[in-house]
């Protein structure tokens, strides 16, 4: 049953680090933020362990301590976190317009500005085998799963930042971890590479992909070929670890924002106005680039700023109508 629309000046969507940085500047310009956290309250560095390179915390921080702080930070000027998921939007043409979202399938929520700041999703090999054993040994949160793996051999595909972070990760915990990388060289950065190619219990091969994950309740080996050669070989593994790379969650703005081909919301040059006006984005789901925390924290606090600058000019509009 649809509930009555509940009227306010800005929501916010999402509760990672841009969420929760614009929620702390929209709460401080009085701007009422109503926060809807979505499915993964604190976003992707739920998922993390050590965040050293968020500038502020010279011994690093914790993921989910972060988040936590964060959102006690956006409460403590007056930001109303619930947990809850956009499930639909209505966004007006109009300057000055309302939006219509809809939370979970039937509560309403009319505000007059929103920022979406709803992240990015991980992506998978989508091979029927992988997915039929999702939950059964296929894992796309090395730093989630990986301990239930401890003194076991694994596998990670995936050639960027993150699956050379998470395949070390795995090394220090695991005894053996194969990394499949489809082409004759890796994405991630130097440093990360160079981390590991010098752990010895990391077996690293390029130009290799999966065929499939084997086992029938759960993992128990790969099949996989050389792209190169065609050669086939079967590992053993308990746990194979998905790290190629990330969907933003954009599908409910289909049709309403114009968006990249990989469907990143677009935004205005150096602003996170979209294409909608009082609709702003901030964070990974416009950033394919950075996809940093600090990068997502700063633009949540432009979004904040965006926002209280375009609810201040349509009050001004609003009174020289009068
Ligand atoms: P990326 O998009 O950078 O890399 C994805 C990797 O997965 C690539 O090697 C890609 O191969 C591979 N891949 C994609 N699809 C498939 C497939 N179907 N089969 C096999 N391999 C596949 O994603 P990341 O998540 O690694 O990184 C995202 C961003 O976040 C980057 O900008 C990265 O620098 C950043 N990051 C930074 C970190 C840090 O600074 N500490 C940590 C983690 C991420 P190919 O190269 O062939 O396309």
């Amino acid at each position: 049953m649809t509930e009555k629309a509940e009227r306010l000046k800005t929501l916010i969507l999402g509760s990672g680090p841009a969420g929760y940085t614009a929620a702390i500047y929209a709460a401080r310009a009085d701007l009422k933020p109503l926060l809807y956290t979505g499915m993964e309250p604190g976003g992707q560095l739920t998922t993390t362990t050590d965040v050293d390179n968020f500038p502020g915390y010279p011994k690093g921080i914790d993921g989910p301590t972060m988040m936590v702080e964060l959102q006690q930070q956006a409460e403590r000027f007056g930001t109303e976190v619930r947990i809850g998921m956009a499930t639909a939007v209505d966004f007006s043409d109009e300057v000055g317009g309302i939006h219509k979202v809809t939370i979970d399938g039937s509560k309403i929520i009319e505000a007059e500005a929103v920022i979406i700041s709803t992240g990015a999703t991980a992506k998978y090999l989508n091979l029927p085998s992988e997915q039929r054993l999702r939950g059964g040994g296929v894992s796309a949160c090395a730093v989630c799963d990986g301990f239930f793996y401890k003194g076991q051999d694994v596998a990670i595909v995936g050639g960027g930042d993150t699956a050379a972070e998470e395949a070390s990760y795995l090394a220090n915990i695991c005894n053996k971890v194969t990394m499949l990388v489809r082409k004759d060289y890796m994405r991630a950065s130097k440093a990360m590479q160079h981390r590991v190619e010098s752990l010895p219990n990391i077996d690293l091969r390029y130009n290799t992909e999966v065929e499939e994950v084997m086992g029938d309740q759960v993992v128990e080996g790969l099949r996989i070929f050389n792209n190169k050669t065609g050669e086939k070989e079967e590992i053993a593994i308990t746990g194979f670890f998905v790290a190629i790379g990330h969907k933003p969650n954009t599908d409910i703005f289909k049709g309403q924002l114009e968006m990249d081909d990989t469907g990143y919301i677009i935004t205005e040059a150096k602003s996170t106005k979209t294409t909608k006006p009082g609709v702003f984005a901030s964070g990974d789901v416009q950033d394919k680039v950075y996809r940093q925390a600090v990068t997502a924290a700063g633009t949540g606090c432009m979004a904040a700023l965006d926002a209280e600058r375009y609810l201040a000019s349509v009050e001004t509009r609003e009174e020289v109508t009068q």
